[in-house]
């Protein structure tokens, strides 16, 4: 009989790795706290607005296809290249950088500020690249069965790359650029991973080459939900069964087996393996107790900021507003610094503009725009208390009108904010954090919390806080590097 496999979350993770594993004959059912599917990448409709909830691009598109492609199935959806990739707005400055994967084009929007941007840029990205290509299968895209087997994956990686891991990102932008705005530009992808580019290592410059030249930004055409429509539609017609609203609470084990885990309401879900797609730190400590996994370990471990989030259905066209934006004031070294640790929610707000109305007309009505607005706060280690959500959302609205003359509020039709702490309780996010447990070298790779419980054979983890890490197209990954462990340890039949 076909081994039986319950998966606890339905995100990126959870889905990828239940097609993956129906599609190798395993019996699989899932469980989702959330009244529906795609955890983080989920869906809000409001009054005719449809926004997207959490990601609204992704980078590296062919792990999408590697995912469908290992199903036997055809991609079913339609992928859009964003050109230019994104826009940056900085308060000194009153029109925004586009950023362009054509260097051409990315060296004349920089001409006045970087002199010779054309030739300083190649050279950073070409080292960039050869760091990628040299991590992507030897660290990133594998599995580790212990520490020593990660110490030697890191000694197969060229040393010429160890001076990355010495430099912080800021320091090796330094070397290659003058500009601040191109710096502050280029670090941006450094808050993905969950710190600053001050103390992130120069290693991640990679991603400045996975977005400006390997293989861009990508959205899905009708919006990023369609992702989580059509993995459900796979799954079904295999015959997974997903059920909503059903909380795991506790568990069943004996000895180094899990027996089952048990909702909200009791009922007890048995199976012969378990995947966790829920945070994989925080469920060790939450729901298995383990020491390494305490509420003061886990305070203590490195997270990802926190989300605030504005959904905001306006009247009318925004002329003056790209797709994808980043609205930045002119103290980015200040703001970067303390953004992370303050106990208030920030006078004049970092953040980050989305309107999917401008490429997926059917996701607002006509003559209107929908604007999903992310600005990353401290997490609930540091502000616990949201009551002023209202305050900040003002803030926003204010400046972000300033900016793009046009007035949001006036023209609001209909606004859903979600602070850090509605992220904690909607998908179980420790104390809010964005993306999850953060990429600084001790939190990555071997040392990461590995996709196979330390006690329970049977139990395995996928999704942003085990292995590789956060982001969705990572998430794919670690649906494969899971399957791969599952398959190997348990065979479907
Ligand atoms: C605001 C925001 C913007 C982002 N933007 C981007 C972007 O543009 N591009 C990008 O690539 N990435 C982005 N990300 C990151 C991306 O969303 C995540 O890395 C990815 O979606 C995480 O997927 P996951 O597999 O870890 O599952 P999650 O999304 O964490 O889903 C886990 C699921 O498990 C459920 N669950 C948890 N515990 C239990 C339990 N005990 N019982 C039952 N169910 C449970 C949760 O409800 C949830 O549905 C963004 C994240 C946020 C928050």
């Amino acid at each position: 009989m076909a081994k039986k496999v319950l998966i606890i979350g339905t995100g990126m993770g959870g889905l990828a790795t239940a097609l993956r594993l129906a599609t190798q004959g395993y019996q699989v059912e899932m469980v989702e706290k959330h009244h529906q599917a795609g955890g983080r990448l989920n869906q809000i409709k409001d009054q005719g607005f449809t926004f997207d909830v959490g990601p609204s691009f992704f980078s590296m598109s062919y792990e999408f296809e590697e995912l469908f492609k290992s199903c036997g199935v055809a991609n079913p959806l339609q992928f859009n290249k964003l050109d230019p990739l994104y826009a940056v707005w900085f308060a000194h400055r009153d029109k925004p950088y586009k950023v362009y994967t054509d260097l051409d084009k990315l060296a004349g929007e920089f001409a006045d500020i970087e002199p010779d941007f054309r030739r300083k840029v190649r050279g950073y990205l070409d080292q960039a690249k050869l760091l990628f290509h040299d991590t992507e299968y030897r660290i990133v895209k594998r599995n580790y069965s212990g520490l020593l087997d990660y110490g030697m994956a890191l000694s197969r990686v060229p040393l010429r790359h160890a001076p990355l891991l010495l430099r912080s990102m800021w320091k090796e932008l330094g070397r290659h650029f003058n500009s601040q705005d191109v710096k502050v530009i280029f670090s941006l992808v450094a808050f993905f991973l969950g710190a600053t580019p001050f103390d992130t290592p120069a290693v991640y410059s990679l991603l400045n080459y996975t977005e400006l030249e390997h293989d861009g930004y990508w959205n899905v055409q009708g919006g990023m939900y369609r992702i989580v429509e059509e993995m459900v539609r796979l799954l079904e017609a295999k015959g997974v069964q997903i059920r909503y609203n059903t909380e795991i609470v506790g568990m069943r084990a004996t000895g180094d087996n899990i027996e089952g885990f048990v909702d909200k309401q009791g009922n007890i879900y048995r199976a012969d393996v378990y995947v966790c797609n829920g945070d994989a730190a925080s469920f060790r400590g939450q729901m298995l107790h383990r020491k390494k996994f305490t509420e003061e370990k886990l305070d203590a471990m490195d997270w990802t900021l926190a989300p605030f989030t504005l959904y905001l259905g306006v009247r009318g066209k925004i002329e003056g507003l790209h797709h994808h934006s980043y609205f930045l004031g002119s103290n980015f070294n200040e703001y970067a610094s303390n953004i992370f640790k303050t106990s208030v929610a920030p006078e004049q707000p970092y953040y980050y503009v989305n309107v999917s109305s401008k490429s997926n007309p059917g996701s607002a009505p006509e003559g209107c725009e929908n604007l999903f607005v992310l600005c990353p706060v401290p997490d609930l280690r540091y502000k616990a208390d949201w009551s002023d959500s209202q305050a900040l959302a003002d803030r926003i609205i204010a400046d972000l009108s300033s900016r793009c003359g046009y007035d949001i509020k006036a023209n609001l039709i209909t606004q859903t904010i979600l602070n850090p702490v509605d992220w904690a309780k909607m998908f179980n996010l420790y104390k809010g954090s964005g993306l999850g447990l953060a990429h600084g070298l001790n939190q990555v790779g071997g040392l990461r919390p590995a996709n196979q419980d330390e006690l329970f054979a049977n139990l395995f983890y996928v999704g942003a806080s085990t292995v590789p890490g956060t982001g969705l197209p990572i998430t794919v990954i670690s649906s494969k590097l899971a399957t791969d462990k599952i398959a190997h340890a348990y065979p479907a039949a």
